[in-house]
């Protein structure tokens, strides 16, 4: 553990503050703040407020940037593009927290010409922070899960190596499917389908535009609040760590002659058709009925 703790900055654009307080969810909060300390923070106790850190604009280890990128978007009497690029300039590490930062996210749909994530604008590397590229760590999500954070801020105080995939998300976090992990697999595995929000039994794909197979996050191996996820609880995933973040129709899924428009990442369609039409031909009553039925 190095001797003096990491300086961080916790600067917001754009944002509604989902990251902020999901960041406090995380029960390892208090041993993480013994190796960090926070020069500004929006709500956590810090060295300076926001009108204070605006008029000397200092250095620090790690920048954490919150929310969605627009130029001319003030903060303190300070332009985002003053603001950000100065601190972006000034530090070691970049983290763009959350996917307004980090693609635009929904934010971006207010005005999609004005505004992006920090380094990137969708799938598009055309963000302000272009030349400090090196620099950021992108971790997508709407809201990212604290441990994301938690565990980034760790390997970079601990001084660890962090592989990064194409968007410069850690492989650690981002290398797997939602799907993985997914309780709901075997029922995937042999076409069952739910209709309904909150059951416990069948995949969500078909009926509900569960966008496990194509999203890349962790969210069913560290789960939330520790206990579960979104498929677990029986909501489809929306893709929200993804640059096409957010789409519309949330909760449908796509169909051509009853076939899904999209497949499952990497899969081609004609071996998923050949599988699925094989898989669709047995029935299985283990599977078929409730998990849990009281009245049995
Ligand atoms: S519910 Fe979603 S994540 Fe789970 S198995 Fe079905 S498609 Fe995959
Ligand atoms: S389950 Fe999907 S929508 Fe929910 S947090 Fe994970 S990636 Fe985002």
């Amino acid at each position: 553990m190095p001797s003096k703790p990491a300086k961080v900055i916790w600067l917001q654009g754009i944002t509604c503050n989902g990251n902020t307080h999901s960041f406090l969810n995380d029960p390892s909060l208090g041993a993480l703040l013994e190796s960090i300390e926070f020069i500004h923070h929006p709500i956590l106790p810090c060295k300076k407020t926001l009108k204070e850190l605006v008029k000397k604009l200092p250095k620090s280890d790690i920048l954490i940037f919150e929310g969605a990128y627009r130029a001319d978007f003030e903060r303190a009497g300070v332009k985002m593009e003053t603001l950000l690029v100065t601190l972006a300039s000034k530090t070691k590490h970049i983290i763009a927290l959350g996917s307004c930062a980090s693609f635009g996210g929904i934010f971006k749909e207010a005005s999609p010409e004005h505004i992006s994530g920090i380094l990137f604008d969708k799938e598009s590397e055309s963000g302000p922070l272009q030349t400090l590229r090196k620099k950021v760590i992108t971790l997508s999500g709407c809201p990212i899960h604290p441990k994301w954070l938690s565990f980034v801020l760790d390997m970079i105080v601990q001084g660890k190596k962090i592989t990064l995939d194409e968007y410069r998300r850690p492989k650690e976090l981002y290398g797997y499917l939602v799907h993985n992990g997914c309780l709901r697999n075997e029922y995937f595995e042999w076409k069952v389908d739910s209709d309904h929000f909150g059951t416990k039994e069948g995949c969500l794909y078909y009926a509900q535009g569960c966008q496990g197979p194509f999203t890349h996050g962790s969210c069913n191996k560290i789960l939330w609040n520790e206990v579960s996820s979104k498929t677990r609880a029986g909501t489809p995933c929306v893709g929200c760590t993804e640059p096409s973040y957010p789409r519309t129709e949330l909760f449908s899924t796509k169909t051509y002659m009853s076939i899904p428009a999209e497949m499952p990442l990497g899969i081609p369609k004609r071996s998923y058709l050949a599988l699925a039409g094989a898989a669709k031909s047995f029935h299985i009553k283990r599977l078929e009925g409730k998990l849990i039925d009281d009245n049995a």
